[in-house]
């Protein structure tokens, strides 16, 4: 079995699940950019770590975008039943984390910060659903070092 490449997957861990299922698989999907691809293939983590450098940069995640102009195009004709049945929970998570990020950007976080800033983000909206967030959660405290782009 060939080692596995360091990258966003090996740091947050947490952040990636394994679509296939076997233990030995290298094959992961991101829960950023839900991007598959292989962990022990340099050229897939490179993909993997340019879009996530796109998202730093304020591409949205294509999810995020396709939920944010589902909504806009409902409360533009303002006579449609809004359909979000094709999203799910995690989408929703996403969008909410990513529209963070887009702030915090806006207020002058560095790019760089952006793999940390998405997992200890997700995280925190996962205790949040959960009904486990508090002030001293741990989640809550990882956040902490980012409250200044907040607002
Ligand atoms: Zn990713």
């Amino acid at each position: 079995m060939p080692p596995k490449i360091q990258g966003f997957h090996t740091a947050h861990s947490d952040m990636v699940t394994n679509p296939n299922g076997r233990a030995d698989s290298h094959l992961v999907t991101c829960r950023v950019c839900r991007m598959s691809f292989v962990t022990s293939e340099a050229k897939d983590v490179r993909s993997h770590e340019a879009e996530h450098a796109a998202l730093a940069q304020g591409s949205m995640p294509m999810v995020a975008r396709e939920l944010l102009k589902t909504v806009g195009w409902n409360l533009a004709y303002q006579d449609r039943p809004l359909d979000l049945a094709r999203y799910t929970a995690e989408d929703g998570k996403l969008a909410i984390v990513y529209g963070w990020w887009m702030r915090a950007l806006y207020r002058g976080v560095s790019p760089s910060e952006f793999d940390a800033y998405m997992a200890e983000h997700l995280r925190l909206v996962d205790s949040i659903v959960a009904g486990t967030d508090n002030e001293l959660s741990p989640e809550r405290c990882a956040t902490k070092r980012w409250e200044k782009y907040a607002g």
